[in-house]
């Protein structure tokens, strides 16, 4: 039997599994030179391993010799190397002299003892505008990528482009774009963005965010906003996964953006928002009420890696209850979030499928907002929320299709543990007001002002301890620790 009749699954398992191994014995390093050589003057260089061969590309060169083989192969080699394609801006203008193009060439440049090089001037944008050609000249390949990644391309005809290119990805499912083509495209660019006339719809969208530069911020072409939410063709609703990423100033996605897209955005599943102080907890109570009954993962953290300072979360426009929004997502499982205020509201509800380790980041507590420092309804309030939290893990335990759920509470710059009754947090003011009787129960933690993941800075180390939740409330009634809510 010929190789070629094999059922089309098999001869797949094969051929992957033979990309596979070249890809193993393939390269997949790039070098560099320590520094560049100046004019008329000789300097050692040193050579380095610059980093990694991008993904895409070893799967690129993996397929290779298959791609030679038959027509059969072939195919089959574009749609395993293009299914996902990552698009960058070139960095960095080095390019070293005896450093081949053709990456098979490298065992050759490693012999080389005396490495030398000079910089080559290359076309930041080349990776785009050449995948951009090659894709509007051969439709077939195009129809091959599913997923395009694209970073390092924020300006106006940089997004008409991009635009351009996805258009002639008719199976395009997942897509990763600078935020700004929210801005530089129109509606009807967007509709097509997410299928209409294409042979599948968009499934995954990412925007990406960064500061821009200076002098492409003050170009006007880049400052202009063709408001393409406004229009009644854009339509999310296909949309499975939304993800917002990143800070910025130039025209930042802000809450108005997220209610326009809420309108449509009716079925997703995931929906993240991390790194970005742009938008409010209004923006955010938009996406989740529009998409309240097929919601599954729910990342909200405004600044991750700035532990308890995040930005205030701001406040819902018509003063609605999070809490029991939030607990009313039927299919809801995993959660980080982070809330103007919580109670044991958000607790309450036994059917709430939520599992694994869950976050919830609080201001303040509903109710207690304008109640004085410490005062015994804020610490009554916080106990039930901490009882209300180890309930509803216990609940989830001993349901019918038991889940192992792990709640983490960030409130008044401290860390709740409700399942083990432990308190995380900087108990040396709170050791000095009480003359050194409190805490009794201190122990080291693990933990830091960033989570489980510790601190950052080595001089904190030893800050963080660990109290018994049952010694902390009764610190905090006697105003030893503060808990302004
Ligand atoms: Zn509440």
């Amino acid at each position: 039997m010929h190789i070629n009749e094999f059922p089309t699954e098999i001869l797949s398992a094969i051929l992957e599994q033979a990309a596979k191994i070249n890809e193993h014995n393939g390269v997949t390093f790039t070098f560099g030179l320590s520094q560049a050589p100046l004019p008329l003057q000789k300097t050692p260089l040193q050579r380095y391993v610059r980093g990694h061969v991008p993904p895409d590309m070893l799967k690129w060169d993996a397929t290779a010799s298959i791609r030679a083989v038959c027509g059969k192969w072939h195919d089959w080699a574009l749609d395993y190397s293009l299914r996902d394609l990552y698009i960058r801006r070139w960095r960095g203008s080095e390019r070293w002299a005896e450093l081949s193009l053709k990456r098979e060439n490298y065992g050759t440049y490693e012999l080389i003892e005396k490495p030398s090089g000079m910089p080559v001037r290359r076309d930041p944008f080349q990776a785009l505008s050449l995948t951009a050609k090659l894709l509007s000249k051969y439709p077939q390949i195009a129809s091959n990528v599913r997923r395009m990644w694209l970073d390092g391309f924020y300006d106006f005809d940089r997004n008409v482009l991009i635009h351009s290119t996805l258009q002639n990805c008719t199976m395009l499912t997942s897509a990763s774009l600078p935020w700004t083509a929210l801005r530089h495209l129109n509606g009807q660019d967007w509709a097509r963005l997410l299928g209409r006339g294409r042979q599948t719809t968009l499934q995954s969208l990412e925007l990406l965010a960064v500061d821009m530069p200076k002098m492409q911020a003050m170009e006007p072409s880049n400052q202009v906003d063709l408001r393409p939410l406004e229009s009644a063709m854009v339509n999310f609703s296909n949309l499975r996964k939304l993800k917002l990423f990143g800070d910025t100033t130039f025209m930042p996605i802000t809450d108005q953006d997220l209610h326009a897209i809420a309108r449509t955005a009716t079925n997703l599943e995931e929906f993240h928002l991390t790194c970005l102080s742009t938008i409010t907890i209004d923006g955010v109570l938009a996406i989740i009420k529009s998409s309240q009954s097929t919601l599954r993962v729910l990342e909200h953290s405004p600044r991750s890696n700035d532990g308890f300072w995040h930005p205030h979360p701001g406040s819902p426009a018509d003063n609605e209850h999070l809490c029991e929004i939030l607990a009313n997502c039927p299919r809801l499982e995993d959660m980080s979030i982070s809330l103007p205020s919580m109670c044991p509201a958000l607790f309450a509800n036994p059917n709430v499928r939520w599992q694994r380790d869950c976050q919830v980041r609080a201001l303040h507590l509903c109710g207690c907002e304008n109640a004085p420092s410490g005062s015994v309804a804020t610490v009554d309030t916080l106990k039930s929320v901490l009882q209300a939290a180890r309930d509803l893990i216990t609940v989830r335990r001993n349901s019918h299709i038991p889940a192992e759920l792990t709640l983490e509470l960030f409130f008044a710059d401290f860390i709740f543990d409700p399942h083990l009754k432990a308190v995380h947090g900087d108990f040396q003011l709170s050791e000095f007001g009480s003359s050194g009787i409190w805490p009794t129960t201190r122990t080291l933690s693990r933990k830091g002002p960033y989570g489980s993941t510790g601190l950052y800075g080595k001089d904190e180390e030893d800050v963080f301890e660990r109290v018994d939740e049952e010694e902390f409330l009764d610190g905090a009634r006697r105003r030893w620790v503060s808990i302004d809510s």
